[in-house]
């Protein structure tokens, strides 16, 4: 009786099992189908803000999928899944040439985009970068590419060089999500990069406890290393304040703008200048 019971629970468990499996490789086939044909992947921008003028001062470029089931589904979902099928360098190339395509035509507007260890590991990387800047005409110097700290760690030293390459053509780099790695500190004394962006879970905690000493230690080490400064995640007026007081250079957060897609953005981008840090963009939400 018991035996019989325990088989079916495994039956169960096993059926259950192949479902997932099943769901996560129509995933990834309906994944690689999108940037096979490029149709479903599209991008959204957030603004990013001057703490000091509430100018605007460069968009973030965040991506997204149109999946004709599903719906449009955030980087979250599909990113692990792109990063695990071998999909992400195909992924990250589509992004920064539809990024690309787009803020040509945004005047002298910086932008940054994300990407991922395996594409800073490839060895093609630098010259796929530079390529597309070149053929859509944008300097080097107007690119950020937003990398974590975790890529940092791995000991081969491919990332370290890929990044010296690029910076040495003007690239920017940015470590995302700073503070959220270990050994933060440590390793962003020995790779050169331009600017942290300070995790939201950072922000959070300093509105909900006042306690400010970990923002205040990585506005000081980022100021003795020459680094700029953005906060992530800012959400409330609050925030805003003691972030400007503490000396970060760029807000970025819901309170100033939720990521926008790029007709959304069009149709703001010249009222934000002047109004911007003053006003909220409010939009549709957007994962
Ligand atoms: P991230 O680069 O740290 O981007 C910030 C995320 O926080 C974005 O989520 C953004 O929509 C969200 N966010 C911005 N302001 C606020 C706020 O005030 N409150 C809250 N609650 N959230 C806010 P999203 O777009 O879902 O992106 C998630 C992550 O996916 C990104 O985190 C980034 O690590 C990754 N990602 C996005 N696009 C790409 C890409 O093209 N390539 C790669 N490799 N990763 C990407
Ligand atoms: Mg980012
Ligand atoms: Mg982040
Ligand atoms: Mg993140």
């Amino acid at each position: 009786h018991a035996k019989a019971a325990g088989r079916n629970r495994y039956a169960l468990f096993g059926d259950h099992m192949n479902q997932l499996l099943r769901a996560r490789r129509e995933l990834e086939n309906d994944l690689r189908h999108a940037i096979e044909t490029k149709t479903q992947i599209e991008i959204h921008y957030q603004p990013v803000y001057s703490a000091t003028t509430g100018e605007m001062c460069s968009v973030e470029a965040l991506v997204r999928w149109r999946h004709p089931k599903k719906g449009l589904l955030g980087p979250d979902i599909f990113i692990p899944v792109a990063e695990e099928a071998g999909l992400i360098t195909a992924l990250g190339l589509i992004v920064l040439d539809d990024a690309c395509a787009t803020i040509s035509a945004w005047n002298d507007l910086p932008v940054s985009v994300n990407a991922s260890a395996a594409e800073l590991k490839l060895e093609s990387y630098p010259l796929r970068v530079l390529s597309t800047l070149a053929r859509h005409n944008i300097e080097p110097g107007r690119l950020e590419i937003e990398i974590t700290e975790s890529l940092l760690l791995d000991g081969s030293g491919q990332c370290e060089r890929t990044i010296a390459a690029l910076r040495k053509a003007g690239v920017r780099f940015a470590i995302d999500d700073f503070g959220t790695g270990y050994s933060s500190f440590g390793r962003v004394q020995d790779v050169s990069i331009d600017r942290i962006k300070i995790d939201k879970v950072f922000v959070d905690e300093l509105s909900r406890s006042g306690n400010n000493g970990i923002i205040v230690g990585m506005v000081s080490m980022a100021r003795a290393r020459g680094l700029e400064i953005t906060a992530e995640g800012v959400e409330t007026e609050e925030q805003r304040e003691m972030l400007g007081s503490l000396g970060c250079d760029h807000l970025q957060g819901y309170l100033l703008s939720k990521p926008l897609t790029r007709e959304q953005f069009a149709s703001v981008r010249t009222k934000t200048v002047s109004d911007a840090g003053s006003k909220a963009i409010s939009t549709s939400p957007v994962p």
